[in-house]
């Protein structure tokens, strides 16, 4: 009895994930292994942000330009994948300051990326930078936590104190996706929605931030975005300022230096380093592996 129990919830698990992703992702899959160029794409800049505010316990006085950007993943199968969306609304850009915006459908055009060229956004969380550009991209599917959908759709609005950074407008265009049968929704810790795609859990930047490690040239590159604002969490091992929960935090960054091929190989959110540290292959954009 608890034998056939058993086979019926695998077969469902099996059928709710419904992909073969993680043979994909793993070298000794059956399918041919998916390798991604992986580039960052700057489509903004905010001067004089508080370091204190990306540090956890840093200096108060000291402020530093922080950029904003995506991922752009260029996958060996075609696919063409975008790693958070960066935003779109012009209250924004006055309201922080923004310089040098651009929305983030041009600023991949600078890699000669058409917006309708995206099959796929992976957004890590829902903060206003990150997940309020996806209805730029008219044809690609979003995928995002399940339980980072759940609760920034429900729960946080009961309370005035639980849905900071997050734009109602996001919200209901995540909803609008999820109608549309465009929305897909990653379920946890360790979980492969794409060919060549890791997610993992653990983060605590928002309720249930993720963070990706991409099949790449030299074999694995953490995108960490949010859940390590600067290379300086890193070198510290310091958490991300505002953590929901910063030993999970720190254990996640932990965690992303076993998955890393090369721990330079690890990509935080905001960093300007990022776009000193690699190769500039267009403006605004670096080749990261
Ligand atoms: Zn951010």
């Amino acid at each position: 009895m608890r034998a056939v129990t058993w086979a019926v919830m695998l077969a469902a698990s099996a059928v709710s994930l419904g992909y073969s992703g993680r043979s994909h992702a793993s070298p000794q899959g059956s399918a041919t292994p998916i390798v991604y160029e992986v580039y960052a794409v700057r489509y903004g800049t905010i001067p004089d942000f508080s370091l204190a505010g990306l540090v956890a316990g840093e200096d108060r006085t000291k402020r530093l330009d922080i950029p904003l950007m995506v991922w752009l993943l260029k996958g060996s199968d075609g696919r063409v994948v975008l790693v958070d969306s960066g935003f779109v609304r012009e209250n924004l850009v006055v309201q922080w300051k923004v310089r040098d915006f651009e929305r983030p459908s041009d600023a991949v055009a600078r890699l000669g990326i058409k917006a309708e060229q995206v099959t796929d956004i992976v957004l890590t969380h829902m903060h206003w930078d990150h997940a309020g550009g996806t209805t730029l991209f008219p044809k690609a599917r979003v995928w995002i936590q399940k339980a980072e959908y759940a609760y920034y759709s429900g729960d946080a609005w009961q309370g005035k104190n639980t849905h900071g950074g997050i734009e109602p407008d996001d919200v209901l265009a995540m909803v609008r996706l999820n109608l549309e049968g465009r929305l897909g929704l990653v379920d946890g810790d360790d979980q492969r929605p794409l060919p060549g795609i890791a997610c993992y859990t653990g983060g605590k930047h928002t309720y249930a931030s993720q963070y990706l490690v991409v099949n790449s040239k030299s074999g694995r590159t953490v995108l960490a975005s949010d859940n390590v604002y600067l290379y300086e969490n890193l070198d510290k091992h310091v958490a991300v300022a505002g953590a929901l929960d910063m030993p999970s935090n720190l254990a996640a960054q932990d965690r992303m230096r076993t998955q890393a091929t090369d721990i330079k190989l690890i990509v935080p959110g905001h960093d300007p380093a990022v776009f000193t540290r690699f190769p500039t292959v267009a403006a605004g954009v670096v080749r990261i592996d």
